[in-house]
């Protein structure tokens, strides 16, 4: 079962994303297990502060090193896991991306911390990190929404966690493309109609019509990632007939 720690100062915030859906499923099947601790409980002063103002001056409020390397360190210590991946939510970190996910998701034991203020004394970032995530070249007030994200794309990835009919082998970038597109009943609503392929029957026509769609979508919307991409013959043909089709 994979561990996962969260060190924040708004705990409550994580009450309605564990409590729900896919990740409340996952700690109910013993997929998972979550553990939200407020950092401030580890302040070793009077006050149970946990920022103060940065060294030379300036604007905002830093978080001091103590509480967290403490929080960090008995965390470690209870888990007693072979490996624990200490996580820093950070705009300045490594952008998060699907093969993150997946690499996060092999792990026993993840701790993430959740930064508020102007930032974190630098010490916590050069010794008691494994990795500092980024979800996006934007500034949030807080780390608590970046932790959520990357604990719901790590959770979906464990094994039992989604039935064979969310399958997430054919999500967008676990195959290195874009999905292809969905559609459901009816057939024809309002004139417009769902590709005749797919009322077809024949599913290794349907397959083939999915994997060119994947294909046409990635060309349109991300071609970086194509550029990223060994294809197979067969990708290399219908790249070749989509480029034809869109000109
Ligand atoms: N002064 C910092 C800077 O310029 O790099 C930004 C601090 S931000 C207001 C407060 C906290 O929100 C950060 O410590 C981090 O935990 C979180 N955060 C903000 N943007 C984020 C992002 N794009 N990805 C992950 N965490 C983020």
């Amino acid at each position: 079962m994979m561990k996962i720690d969260v060190l924040t100062l708004f705990p409550e915030m994580f009450s309605g994303v564990f409590g729900h859906s896919i990740l409340h499923k996952a700690a109910e099947k013993s997929a998972v297990q979550y553990n939200v601790v407020n950092f401030r409980d580890y302040a070793d002063n009077k006050h149970q502060s946990v920022d103060d103002y940065p060294y030379g001056g300036g604007a905002g409020m830093v978080l001091k090193p103590q509480p967290i390397f403490d929080a960090v360190e008995d965390l470690t210590k209870q888990a007693e896991a072979a490996n624990t991946r200490v996580i820093l939510l950070c705009p300045q970190g490594e952008r998060y991306n699907q093969r993150k996910a997946e690499e996060l998701s092999k792990e026993e034991h993840l701790i993430f911390i959740c930064g508020h203020y102007e930032g974190y004394d630098e010490r916590i970032r050069g010794h008691i990190i494994t990795d500092e995530i980024s979800i996006g070249d934007y500034v949030l007030t807080g780390g608590e929404l970046g932790a959520m994200v990357v604990i719901d794309s790590v959770v979906r990835l464990l094994p039992e966690v989604l039935g064979n009919e969310e399958s997430h082998m054919k999500d967008s970038f676990s195959t290195g493309l874009l999905e292809h597109p969905h559609y459901t009943r009816p057939a024809d609503f309002r004139g417009l109609k769902v590709p005749e392929v797919l009322l077809s029957g024949n599913h290794k026509l349907i397959e083939e019509w999915r994997n060119k769609e994947s294909l046409r979508r990635t060309l349109a919307r991300r071609p970086d990632l194509l550029e990223k991409m060994e294809l197979t013959k067969d990708q290399e043909k219908w790249l070749y007939e989509i480029k034809k089709e869109d000109k």
